[in-house]
């Protein structure tokens, strides 16, 4: 059973990657933010908790994300593995998925602070210019991609010197293709490469 998080900046391809190593490993995709939106698109009582924080481009609470994680991860659906997209965002969080899961490494797209920026940055002017009712996500506005942006920079990117003390971190170059980043994935984790690609 493999037990892999996956981490980095807005627009470093956290999902797609996900979805390449589920596709073909067999692992359990668990997207937080997915988790999220499906709460807010279903009204249920977790999204009046969380839709105002969302909106606004904050982290939502510790407290209510570990509730979710180990009610998800008590499913016991992922057999080969799973992969976290989205989680751990704060150090309390990454404490948490310490003391109950043993993990088996961190993926880290690594894209320079100055590419990250300008790419969301350009995404905001994008948006600014095709209007509101362009966006699809309320918390894919301008301002909150910055909010976002800043979140990432203050509470989940120093995450990286508690995963490089553990010895968990691997490193990619996330400025690659797509294809190119799989392989490197897939390189570092040690995993068989696929006779063909899913
Ligand atoms: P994402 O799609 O992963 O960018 O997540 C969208 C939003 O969900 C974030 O901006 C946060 O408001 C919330 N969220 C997702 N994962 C977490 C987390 N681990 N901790 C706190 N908030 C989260």
């Amino acid at each position: 059973m493999d037990k892999y998080v996956i981490f980095g900046p807005q627009g470093s391809g956290k999902g797609t990657q996900s979805e390449l190593l589920c596709k073909n490993y067999g692992f359990v995709h668990i997207s937080l933010g997915d988790i999220f939106r499906w709460q807010m698109a279903n009204h249920t009582k977790l999204a009046a908790r969380i839709t105002r924080i969302m909106n606004q481009g904050l982290l939502v609470p510790d407290e209510i994300v570990e509730e979710v994680v180990h009610a998800r991860l008590e499913e016991h659906d992922w057999n080969w593995g799973f992969v976290l997209d989205g989680f751990p965002r704060t150090r309390p969080q990454a404490e948490f998925l310490f003391e109950n899961w043993n993990l088996d490494a961190v993926i880290y797209l690594d894209v320079p602070d100055d590419v990250v920026e300008e790419r969301v940055m350009k995404r905001a002017a994008t948006l600014q210019d095709a209007g509101p009712s362009f966006t699809k996500r309320l918390d894919d506005t301008p301002e909150v991609l910055r909010v976002r942006l800043r979140e990432y920079h203050e509470k989940t990117k120093p995450l990286i010197e508690l995963y490089e003390e553990k010895r968990m971190l691997r490193r990619v170059d996330a400025t690659q293709p797509v294809e190119a980043v799989f392989e490197d994935i897939i390189d570092l984790l040690k995993l068989a490469k696929p006779s063909t690609f899913a």
